[in-house]
Formats: structure tokens, C-alpha cells, sequence
């Protein structure tokens, strides 16, 4: 696996959580990483976490990576814009190191966001 800051997509995600509003994702604790090499079919990105232990261990708070494998860059705009909400939104409320799962992070509610994230376009 070969991993690649993505200062691009990192741009477009603090955009699309300043514009949403979701104040409890600290952009500066997220970063966007490309990915090439992956044996994973069917994904397009994923988020990961620094687990609680690891943040306790190395006396740092909680970071998240999105990570986005080579699948993305061939989606349309919106499809990619969707995949950067989809991947936002595992992030908890609480910003702590762990997760919310496919229950909530599901279409409809994919969806809702992205709509209120075209509607607050400039212009
Ligand atoms: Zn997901």
C-alpha cells in the first residue's frame, strides 16, 4: 500500500464541514490521505481512528484519516462529494476515537446532508 497526503480533498472536506456546520469535527484533527494498492473491492473510502489507547499511549488527542482509495478519483463530483459527507459522518458527536456505524450512516441520511450542502452554495 502506498499513502499520499491529499491537500486537495483535505480543502474540500474542512469546505464541506465549514458549510454543514458540523462543529464538533476539528478539521485539523482529520486528514485526507490517498491510497493506492488495495486489494478492497468495492471501496471507495474509508475512516479511521486513533484508537483511545494509542491516544492515551502517545499523549495525543484523537485524530481521524479519511482515506480514499484509487476508486474515488473516477466518480462524479457529486459522488465524490457524497463519499467525503458519507466518511464525515462515522465521525461521533463526542470526537473521541471511535465510530458511528452503517445504522446512521446510511443513504437517506447521506443524502439529507448533501442536499443542505448543494443549497448553501454560494451563488
Ligand atoms: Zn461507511
Amino acid at each position: 500500500m502506498q499513502y499520499s497526503i491529499a491537500l486537495d480533498l483535505q480543502q474540500r472536506m474542512c469546505e464541506i464541514v465549514r458549510r454543514l456546520n458540523l462543529t464538533h469535527i476539528d478539521c485539523n484533527r482529520v486528514v485526507c490521505i490517498r491510497s493506492c494498492g488495495s486489494k478492497a473491492r468495492r471501496v471507495i473510502a474509508r475512516c479511521h481512528a486513533l484508537p483511545k489507547i494509542m491516544q492515551l499511549a502517545m499523549e495525543v488527542r484523537a485524530h481521524y484519516a479519511i482515506e480514499f482509495l484509487e476508486r474515488f478519483e473516477r466518480l462524479s463530483q457529486e459522488d465524490q462529494d457524497m463519499t467525503i459527507i458519507h466518511e464525515l459522518m462515522h465521525i461521533p458527536k463526542t470526537f473521541g476515537g471511535g465510530f458511528r456505524h452503517h445504522d446512521f450512516v446510511c443513504h437517506k441520511n447521506v443524502e439529507k446532508l448533501y442536499r443542505m450542502y448543494v443549497e448553501s452554495r454560494p451563488g
